[in-house]
């Protein structure tokens, strides 16, 4: 990849820690120079705690905007000047434009979720829908699937208390709890499952206890695993076994990138173009 720098060109960052295998930098240094755009994109390592000191130091710097991962998503909410609704639902931002010394933050993780799903053909409209898990980026999806129309979305969670609290949020959510009885019986006549958890994820031996729950969906439903690495995690493969169309987390990555890029730059680019170029450039593990 060629990236030509000038004295103007716009700096622009993925910040967190863990943050140095972030693929951020991959993908967004694809679109910009495939597209011929003056920006650079980096990676910093940003201490949990230090996030308001980062944010000084890209004001200073001059940075464009950056994107935010573990630990400062939630951190960033008092040091935002301006918020984005979807920034206010979930209560946490993943991508902030500075302009004029201000800062405009947005979360992208909602809605690239959808855009990928939409990827598949799958539109929430009026579906009931099975989610795994209650953290962040379950928060994110869930609330974008009540936007989006679902009829109703079953939030599974190990730890009760934390589905209740994210279904709070919205009268299409209800909270139910994770064993494996509860799972099969909550999965019966959804369209859609969504893990949510970090079950399965690389660097974790952390596997379901059972995945018998996917032989209670109907034929057709769709699983989805916001995991990416491994690009096939065993609820995927033994999903697709049994005939489900299944979708795993890198094409939400890529579209929470694309938004992230138009928030940036303030252009509206093809996206189907981008994930076609960033899914060619991405290793395949
Ligand atoms: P998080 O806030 O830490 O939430 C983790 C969730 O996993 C919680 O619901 C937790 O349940 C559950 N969990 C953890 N260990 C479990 C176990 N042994 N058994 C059952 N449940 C367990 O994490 P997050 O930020 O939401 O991320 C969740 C997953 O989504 C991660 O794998 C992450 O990589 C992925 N993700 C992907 C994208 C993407 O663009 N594709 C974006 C964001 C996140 P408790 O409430 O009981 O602790």
């Amino acid at each position: 990849m060629l990236v030509r720098l000038e004295n103007t060109t716009k700096k622009l960052c993925v910040i967190g820690d863990p943050v140095l295998h972030s693929l951020s930098p991959l993908i967004q240094n694809t679109m910009l120079s495939a597209l011929a755009l003056p920006y650079l994109y980096l990676c910093q390592t940003v201490p949990k705690g230090e996030t308001a000191e980062w944010v000084k130091c890209a004001r200073f710097t001059g940075y464009a905007g950056f994107n935010a991962t573990m630990p400062h998503k939630e951190a960033l909410l008092p040091l935002l000047d301006h918020a984005d609704e979807g920034v206010l639902r979930v209560g946490a931002a993943n991508t902030v434009c500075i302009k004029d010394g201000e800062l405009y933050g947005y979360n992208t993780d909602g809605p690239g979720f959808l855009r990928a799903l939409a990827e598949l053909d799958f539109h929430p409209g009026g579906k009931r829908i099975l989610l795994l898990g209650a953290g962040g980026a379950a928060k994110a999806v869930a609330l974008s699937l009540a936007d989006a129309g679902a009829r109703e979305v079953v939030v599974c969670n190990r730890t009760l208390a934390h589905a209740q609290t994210l279904c709070a949020h919205s009268p299409v959510l209800r909270p139910a709890g994770f064993s494996p009885d509860e799972l099969s019986r909550e999965a019966e006549g959804c369209g859609l499952l969504v893990n949510c958890t970090s079950l399965g994820m690389a660097g974790t031996a952390r596997q379901f206890e059972t995945l018998s729950f996917l032989s209670a969906l109907p034929a057709g439903a769709v699983v989805c695993d916001l995991i990416y690495a491994p690009r096939e995690t065993l609820l995927l493969s033994q999903a697709r076994a049994l005939g489900h169309p299944a979708m795993n987390g890198l094409g939400m990555l890529i579209h929470q990138a694309i938004l992230a890029l138009e928030h940036f730059t303030g252009l509206s680019l093809d996206a189907a173009e981008m994930a076609r170029l960033v899914k060619k450039a991405l290793p395949n593990e």
